[in-house]
């Protein structure tokens, strides 16, 4: 067969394996992880950052409040109890209550704020926490389905390494080396068609001798321009 011809099939070959590769590429980096399960990951462990902050925000308002109350119930029962008679004192007393109870009044404003936040937080919390069990069954379904094709594409990689080694062997070795070349220059792409007087590859017309060269068995025909291999019909 036309040396043409055979580099034609081994061009085709390699678009094939280039496509399988690519592919599997594809497979393996969706095997590493899906970002939605990233994403929800993510959300996942800030909004419980969130949860914990604002808890801790909440049990140390509430133990500032139980310090207050436990200095103003001992003042409260010396006030009323009888056991101070000097009215200087017992102003003074009444000064120092009342400066503990705004006190404990503005905390309790603070904890009800914490505690409205604390509620949504906790709702946030749970919808992240199913969003994330959510993504992690269908990373985990999808996992199957991906190994599966990861093994199909090798397989298919595999017999096309093969196709590729016996398709070698005809073409000769000056001629593989020209293939190799324009392949590696043209993005993958060493051969073209001439149709309409021009190269299928690069649009540039080809002048009649370099056409003329395509149509025989033996000698490739190259581009002048893109100096891709050129083939007819
Ligand atoms: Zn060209």
């Amino acid at each position: 067969m036309a040396q043409v011809t055979e580099i034609r099939t081994l061009q085709e070959i390699d678009d094939e394996s280039a496509a399988l590769r690519a592919a599997l590429e594809d497979v393996e980096r969706r095997l590493r992880g899906s970002e939605e399960l990233n994403e929800a990951r993510r959300e996942a462990a800030a909004v419980d950052g969130e949860l914990a902050d604002a808890r801790r925000a909440q049990r140390r308002i509430e133990g500032e409040v139980e310090g207050l109350t436990a200095k103003i119930e001992p003042e409260e029962k010396r006030l009323y109890d009888g056991s101070v008679r000097n009215p200087k004192e017992l102003t003074s007393i009444q000064h120092e209550l009342e400066a503990l109870k705004q006190q404990r009044s503005k905390l309790e404003d603070q904890l009800l704020e914490v505690m409205t936040n604390l509620d949504r937080i906790e709702r946030d919390h749970g919808i992240a926490f199913r969003r994330l069990s959510q993504e992690e069954a269908r990373w985990e379904k999808d996992q199957g389905d991906l190994k599966h094709e990861a093994v199909r594409l090798n397989d298919l990689i595999t017999r096309a390494d093969a196709r590729r080694e016996a398709q070698k062997l005809k073409v000769t070795p000056r001629n593989l080396q020209v293939y190799e070349e324009v392949r590696r220059r043209r993005g993958g792409v060493a051969v073209a068609r001439v149709s309409g007087g021009t190269c299928g590859g690069c649009r540039v017309g080809i002048p009649e001798s370099v056409r003329r060269q395509a149509f025989t068995a033996d000698q490739l025909a190259q581009c002048p321009n893109c100096e891709r291999i050129l083939y007819v019909g």
